[in-house]
């Protein structure tokens, strides 16, 4: 049987889905994860007593799934099946894969959440039928997935490709992994935030005030983008910039890796051409030798969070 069960473990929900053989989604459900109230592994046997649920809902018993698996934003070793680190719980070195294998009587495999949305768009989304592959999700941080030659990427002990924390600017900005100038404190949506609202700060008369009121008093990656659109000089400014930084990125990635295509993933990428008509102009004239051989196209990715899902269940093939 074909029909696979793909589990995304985040810091506040565990998403389910039972994904048929065409990487649809035919069932899924969602439970609290409740890192704060219970242990690790009260979590694990509720994850594996849902994921039960889930395929008897969509009618099968999870014996017969060749496989399950799961993708979690936190560093994962998928050789040993430790999560190494998950900073939405604290857990530092936990025996993911071994103990769901104690509720789950098929094999497991374990895996980074951008590392699994990769293979979900490259199976059945944005990225099919190519064979090199760099997504971005651009949100809270910086994911990143790499396929080459057809298979991911992750480096000898199954933890690299982990660009949004590539030194960006030496000495830079604090960034959440406790080192500074990291890409992703330059060109993830919290940082577009933080660019947005010091250009606040120094531009009283933005339409950015009005717009982030609109927003219920809050700033968003959406606030610069949509005063922008209306002509706003500050807020214009801080989108230009805003995407140098990430095509400076993206530039500096296809230089090593010649993808054959880049996504975008994240809800920013709904900004569509406002974002990625002037993205794909600043990659093409930053990447090298780029008025000779061109760079890759970016291009947002379509399958949003079903994508952590798809490429949770399968994540094998690409191994
Ligand atoms: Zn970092």
């Amino acid at each position: 049987m074909k029909v696979r069960l793909g589990i995304d473990l985040g810091g506040t929900s565990i998403k389910i889905g039972v994904v048929d053989e065409k990487y649809r989604i035919v069932y899924k459900q969602s439970i609290p994860t409740d890192a704060d109230s219970k242990s690790f592994s009260e979590i694990v046997k509720n994850m594996a007593l849902a994921a039960q649920a889930a395929a008897e809902a969509a009618g099968y018993d999870i014996k017969d799934f060749p496989c399950v698996g799961i993708g979690s934003p936190s560093y994962i070793n998928p050789h040993t099946g430790l999560l190494v680190f998950f900073n939405n719980t604290n857990w530092r070195n936990v025996p993911l894969r071994q103990e769901l294998q104690k509720y789950i009587p098929v094999p497991v495999f374990i895996g980074n959440d951008a590392n699994c949305a990769v293979v979900g768009e490259a199976l059945a989304g944005s990225a099919k039928g190519y064979d090199n592959v760099l997504m971005l999700t651009l949100g809270t941080g910086i994911g990143s997935g790499l396929i080459i030659n057809g298979k991911l990427y992750c480096g000898a002990d199954g933890m690299g490709a982990e660009l949004g924390h590539t030194t960006f600017v030496y000495g830079g900005e604090a960034c959440t992994c406790g080192r500074k100038g990291c890409y992703e404190s330059y060109a993830s949506v919290s940082a577009l935030i933080r660019q947005t609202k010091d250009a606040m700060r120094s531009a009283p008369d933005s339409l950015m005030h009005g717009v982030s009121e609109e927003q219920g008093n809050k700033v968003t990656g959406r606030t610069a983008f949509d005063a922008a659109k209306m002509g706003d000089e500050a807020a214009l400014r801080v989108v230009d910039r805003y995407i140098d930084y990430v095509a400076s990125g993206i530039s500096g990635f296809v230089n090593i890796f010649r993808p054959d295509i880049v996504l975008i993933g994240g809800g920013i990428s709904s900004e569509g051409d406002y974002l990625l008509k002037p993205l794909n102009e600043k990659t093409l004239r930053c990447v090298l030798a780029g008025d000779i051989i061109g760079a890759p196209p970016v291009i947002a990715a379509k399958l949003g969070n079903d994508a952590g899902i798809i490429g949770a269940a399968y994540q094998d093939m690409m191994l």
